[in-house]
């Protein structure tokens, strides 16, 4: 056991406010900022003092190794709540195709996009998949994220959705002292190809519900089980079946919902109880209500949207029905390789219409909301062991105007 105390900080920012209102209508004062700032850090216990330098109490600093971070700002880590971190292959090729001109169902007829991916993580050994997906996650720390989620998805088959999993249980493992890693099962990311016809889309869906979920909760391989809602993916019959089976099995649920089409992504998700609703691009007021009546959170993805040139979510009328955001990278190889939280919420602030504060607290907070996780991360509150970073620069502001720069994040613990 350690005592630090970290002090002289430019800001502090604690995300007081942000707590108090459930992630909804987030404001500057919310963030509850403590300029001039100081943190004591107990290595085993986490948070035991919070406030000002000058007003630090004698015997709070006594026996702490005194750190000073003076220009510098101390906040939770970011929390990366939708990322598909583990795969094999690579497809920046696909983007050389767009620019020639092809569009993305082209490329997927051509053998690319999605099917790809499941082709090489096929073929991938279980240890080509971790060494790959480990030096991502060592990227990830290194920009700030704390806490991240990783999804399976490019098996389709068991043997291979298990693999995948299994690569996050051990990073899971391996990171517990710098990270917090949470696995969903998302064998419901698409079709595999040798299922062409509406019944062998049902056998697969059979096979999801009857053996890998049961397999996925008895190996205790995944916390959450995501799928696919959309047009030309799962419908909502499916999609039902898939996840009132995981809940049945303890694991929490969420959905890709409402992103290539309305389908009604949204209204099935507070139906369902889920913990979050993905993307929400083609949202609609219906699915709006019923997700502010839930309280669930909307976890929005703007590199997607802006690598595929897709437009954005319904920000304003979300906000409007006071639902919590969360903001995430969705890392993937096809539509969004990037794992750049700051950029996320760059992007949220210049062309989804979110304010600074609002983006901040998605990118932690929320995001913590969205896996069930915000009791201990997201926020500084005495008592609690969230992940924190600390950043060179001035405020969290800087965060988000200097773009995607690379070197601002000093510290994750
Ligand atoms: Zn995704």
């Amino acid at each position: 056991m350690a005592r630090i105390l970290y002090t002289d900080l430019a800001e502090l920012v604690t995300n007081k406010g942000v707590v108090r209102k459930g992630g909804v209508g987030v404001t500057e004062a919310d963030l509850g900022i403590i300029h001039d700032g100081a943190l004591l850090w107990d290595t085993s216990n986490g948070i035991l003092w919070i406030g000002e330098t000058r007003k630090i109490p004698a015997k709070t600093a006594k026996g702490a190794r005194r750190v000073r971070l003076k220009g510098k700002i101390l906040t939770p880590a970011f929390t990366d709540c939708h990322t598909h971190l583990v795969f094999g292959g690579s497809r920046h090729n696909e983007l050389a195709l767009r620019l020639e001109g092809a569009t993305y169902q082209q490329i997927a007829a051509a053998g690319g996009g999605i099917i790809s991916s499941v082709k090489a993580t096929r073929g991938a050994t279980e240890a080509e998949l971790y060494r790959t997906a480990r030096e991502r996650l060592v990227a990830a720390r290194s920009l700030g994220i704390g806490v991240l989620e990783m999804k399976s998805g490019y098996g389709l088959d068991w043997p291979t959705e298990r693999k995948l999993l299994r690569v996050a249980a051990k990073l899971k493992r391996e990171f517990r002292g710098k990270m917090t890693i949470q696995s969903t099962f998302l064998g419901a990311h698409a079709f595999p190809a040798e299922a062409k016809s509406p019944a062998q889309h049902d056998a697969y869906v059979d096979e999801i519900v009857d053996n890998m979920i049961p397999k996925v909760a008895i190996e205790k391989l995944a916390d959450a089980c995501d799928v696919f809602f959309d047009e030309g993916y799962f419908d909502a019959r499916q999609t039902r079946r898939i996840l009132k089976t995981a809940t049945r099995y303890g694991l929490e649920i969420k959905l890709h919902a409402d992103e290539l089409a309305n389908t009604g992504g949204a209204a099935l998700a507070a139906e369902l109880g889920a913990l979050s609703a993905d993307h929400l691009l083609k949202i609609d007021d219906k699915g709006i209500a019923a997700m502010a009546s839930r309280a669930i959170v909307a976890v929005l993805l703007p590199v997607t949207a802006f690598y595929l040139g897709l437009g954005y979510a319904p920000v304003a009328r979300m906000r409007k029905a006071g639902i919590c955001f969360a903001l995430a990278t969705d890392f993937n190889p096809g539509t969004a390789p990037c794992l750049h939280m700051p950029f996320v919420m760059s992007l949220a602030c210049l062309h989804m219409g979110f304010t600074m504060p609002e983006a901040f607290a998605a990118a932690t907070y929320g995001g913590a909301r969205a896996l069930g996780l915000h009791a201990a991360h997201g926020s500084l509150r005495v008592g609690s062991k969230p992940r924190i970073a600390v950043f060179n620069c001035p405020s969290y502001q800087a965060l988000i105007a200097q773009i995607a720069h690379p070197a601002l994040c000093e510290a994750v613990l």
